[in-house]
């Protein structure tokens, strides 16, 4: 073992997924730099299986269907998971990459924090539903949560280079020489749509975006703008600004991932090609800087557009807005509601427009109160069911 001891343990938690695979490449590309000694899937198993062929060394756990799992998998179960992240910081692991789909996702970046791991955080469902517990048990157990969603990701960069966001993103930002952060969007697939054809968009049309390849979720958020209105409550509590200094700009290219403006009026960019890997490697070599090219920008080549998002054809970004500012329980509704209505618009249960009708609906209720984990849960609990409660909704399409 004496060549893996400059190696940094790490753990790949949804490693089956985009992220995953995006985190897996970054490792191989840099041999010799980190070796992963835990997988997590939700169902996959032959991808789970292979990944332990592949480094036969890392524990194995499945969160989802555990009947019958085969016995390389010895981890099962949320119970599993979580006690396969708290036996993997035990045993030297320093760093959790969470690219878990949605609101699953929480309870093991908590176990991370918990157990004294940096999250390199993909899962921005995190921040969204508990920034304020998950933040704040980070500073008490003094590990770094590294954004590794791309604009997140270029603002941390951004304020760390002006002197802002120590190892702690939520700390010390630059209050007073910072004017706004400026989240780009790429506008999805459906940019140039009329709203009645965005009425008849199957989710086979929403699923091709024009320039992420990712999960089936997130993809559809970002055809609906739900992503970009995920990412304004992220920025929001990841960098303790108010929801005023959070803009967004529709940029069709994705090659500015953010920018921040200071006072002065100077407005500083960070620029790349749109690949996830890029972001995965700043967090990985957090705080240093990793070699691998995986962009090459042709300065020489680039078009760069910007506009304003219309913010009537896609109501689920200004109404995140309103959650921003609400905060409590309400950006867990918003998430629990949007993503219970994805995934009926995925099973062509609802149209499209449906998704934010619903959550608008889900938001009318009463959310407030204090962000601790039991009301958390029970504010996604109840907003799942009041979107099934909402049955003249579901039929209308
Ligand atoms: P994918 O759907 O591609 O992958 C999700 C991963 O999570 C898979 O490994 C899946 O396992 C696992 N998983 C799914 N459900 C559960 C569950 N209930 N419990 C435990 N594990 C589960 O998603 P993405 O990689 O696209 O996204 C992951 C996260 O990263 C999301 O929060 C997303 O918003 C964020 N993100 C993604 C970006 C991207 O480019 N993809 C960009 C920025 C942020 P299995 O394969 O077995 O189903
Ligand atoms: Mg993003």
């Amino acid at each position: 073992m004496d060549g893996c001891k400059r190696m940094k343990a790490i753990a790949i938690l949804g490693a089956t997924g985009s992220i995953g695979a995006s985190a897996l490449d970054v490792i191989r590309k840099n041999p010799g730099r980190f070796e992963p000694v835990l997988f997590s899937a939700h169902t996959d198993v032959a991808s789970l299986l292979q990944l332990g062929e592949e480094y036969p060394d890392a524990r194995l756990a499945l969160a989802g269907s555990v009947e019958n799992a085969p016995k390389e998998i010895h981890y099962t179960g949320r119970e599993g998971l979580l006690q396969a992240i708290e036996e993997s910081a035990r045993s030297g692991c320093v760093l959790a990459v969470n690219g878990i789909a949605g609101a699953a996702g929480l309870e093991p970046s908590l176990a991370a924090i918990d157990a004294g791991m940096d999250l390199a955080l993909a899962n921005k469902e995190t921040i969204v539903m508990a920034g304020e517990v998950a933040l704040r048990k980070a500073r008490e157990k003094s590990v770094a949560v590294i954004p590794v969603d791309s604009e997140h990701s270029a603002v941390f960069q951004l304020l760390r280079a002006h002197g802002g966001a120590g190892g702690d993103s939520a700390g010390g930002v630059l209050s007073e020489n910072l004017d706004s952060i400026v989240l780009t969007a790429s506008g999805g697939p459906f940019r140039a749509l009329s709203p009645r054809q965005l009425a008849r968009v199957t989710p086979k049309d929403a699923l091709a975006h024009p320039t992420w390849k990712m999960g089936a979720k997130i993809t559809i958020d970002s055809a609906s703008m739900a992503n970009k209105g995920l990412e304004v409550i992220e920025a929001v509590k990841l960098f303790a600004v108010p929801p005023g200094k959070v803009k967004v700009v529709v940029h069709p290219q994705s090659v500015v991932h953010s920018m921040i403006r200071l006072s002065d009026g100077g407005i500083y960019a960070q620029l790349s090609k749109p690949d996830m890997r890029r972001p995965i490697q700043d967090a990985l070599f957090f705080p240093n800087k990793g070699a691998a090219s995986f962009d090459s920008l042709d300065m020489t080549s680039l078009t760069l557009d910007f506009e304003a998002p219309d913010e009537k054809k896609f109501p689920l970004l200004p109404l995140a807005y309103q959650v921003a500012k609400a905060r409590g329980l309400y950006p867990a509704a918003y998430n629990a509601a949007n993503e219970e209505a994805v995934s009926l618009f995925l099973k062509e249960r609802i149209g499209f427009l449906d998704i934010a009708r619903i959550v608008e609906a889900v938001l009318q209720r009463d959310w407030t109160g204090a962000v601790a984990m039991d009301a958390v849960w029970e504010a996604d609990k109840k907003a799942r069911s009041c979107v099934y409660e909402m049955k003249s909704l579901l039929h209308a399409s």
